[in-house]
């Protein structure tokens, strides 16, 4: 069935949502032999043995039921333990939700708070989903740019130029895929006093918080007056190398999770019980699992950063998150030229800017989720692509 009336059959604020340009371009990707990919954004780590183990264990068990909407007590009860250790906020066990992934818990979040029309404010470049799903709960996104003379931090001037009568939510991703942006607790506490004077809720994606290379991380949950207007979102996928899991988890004021339950109750019912038995093991003994991960990528980072500086495509140095955001604008290429010519050429797949938002174009996104000899020869080619199109650039001037 493809037309109703004569028209699609397809809503329209669903036909009007663009492809994933990172779905694109690994079309593209898979179509080719022996690629070192720098692209999808995904530990190339194992999930630890003790946690993969904990999932036999539950199947053994027979431990193959629903459970309650919100999740397992016992994971709930940990993960309200660990965020008041980690994150300095407390959040009682009935206040927690998991979700399949952030990526469920950011839409029952979106959903839960957004009339039509009301608009989200959001830091660009940034994960591809944000602007797709406010669209999906009928909001209207509105980006805020980060630049890389910020480090890519988000400023509170420019948040505060974005606010309309309509605003309603703003969304924080620190550290930020794909620019491996940070905030300072100054920069935070700026942005909450905004957040508090304009009445907006925040939603928080802080997936990546724990790998966070230099300083301290700090969730805006944490400071005075946030907590009863946050959303706080995380999970397991990145810290604990556990994408296929499929685990994440919302905080909120209990208002708030009952409003994101009420969905998530008619829509998914509840996360898998034997990736919930494996978060709750990630969670209670995985920390050492997470830290060794985090230093392998904080050796690589240094690295790659280095590399991609070396060869003539500056590259702001991140203090969290596995992703470089090297400019390429010194090629004379837009960001899927690039992208595009590095894996015909010298096959490499990297991620072209572009598909983080407009403000991406000029750049490329290269995860370093990945082994550090790989990340070398990546970064040889790499080096030669950019010599071999500087030269082409020169002749033709
Ligand atoms: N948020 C950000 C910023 C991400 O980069 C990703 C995945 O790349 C997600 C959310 C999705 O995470 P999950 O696997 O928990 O759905």
């Amino acid at each position: 069935m493809t037309a109703r009336h004569g028209t699609s059959c397809v809503a329209a604020h669903v036909r009007n949502i663009p492809r994933s340009g990172i779905r694109e371009f690994f079309d593209i990707v898979a179509s080719q032999k022996d690629v070192i990919s720098l692209g999808v954004g995904e530990p190339d780590f194992v999930t630890p043995w003790h946690i993969r183990e904990a999932a036999i264990y539950a199947l053994e068990q027979g431990r193959t039921t629903y459970t309650s909407n919100l999740g397992m007590p016992r994971l709930r009860e940990a993960i309200s333990v660990h965020i008041a250790e980690k994150f300095r906020v407390q959040y009682d066990p009935k206040e927690i939700l998991i979700a399949v992934g952030v990526s469920e818990a950011m839409d029952l979040a979106l959903r839960a708070i957004i009339d039509p029309g009301d608009e989200v404010i959001f830091h660009e470049p940034c994960y591809v989903s944000y602007s797709p799903s406010i669209s999906l709960a009928h909001g209207v996104g509105v980006p805020v740019i980060c630049r890389a003379e910020d480090g890519f931090a988000v400023r509170a001037e420019a948040i505060e130029k974005a606010i309309t009568p309509k605003s309603k939510a703003l969304i924080l991703n620190f550290p930020t895929n794909p620019t491996g942006g940070t905030m300072t607790r100054a920069e935070l506490e700026k942005i909450a006093e905004l957040a508090i004077r304009h009445n907006l809720v925040v939603l928080t994606d802080e997936i990546y918080s724990e790998l966070t290379f230099e300083g301290d991380h700090v969730s805006i949950a944490s400071l005075p007056g946030m907590r009863e207007r946050t959303i706080f979102l995380h999970g397991f996928s990145k810290a604990y190398a556990m994408t296929g899991f499929r685990i994440g988890y919302a905080c909120a004021p209990l208002e708030l999770t009952e409003a994101m339950m009420r969905i998530h109750q008619y829509s998914m019912l509840c996360a898998s019980i034997i990736s919930q038995e494996a978060a709750l093991e990630a969670i209670q003994h995985g920390e050492p699992d997470t830290i060794e991960m985090r230093d392998q990528y904080k050796l690589r980072r240094n690295f790659i950063v280095n590399a991609l500086n070396s060869m003539g495509l500056s590259c702001h140095r991140p203090r969290g998150s596995f992703y470089a955001f090297p400019s390429i604008t010194s090629t004379g290429l837009t960001s899927k030229q690039f992208a595009v010519g590095l894996l015909e050429e010298e096959k490499v797949a990297c991620v072209p800017g572009s598909a983080f938002g407009a403000c991406g174009e000029g750049f490329v996104r290269c995860c370093f989720a990945t082994s550090l000899p790989q990340i070398e020869q990546a970064m040889e080619r790499m080096a030669r692509f950019v010599q071999r199109r500087s030269k082409a650039g020169v002749q033709a001037a």
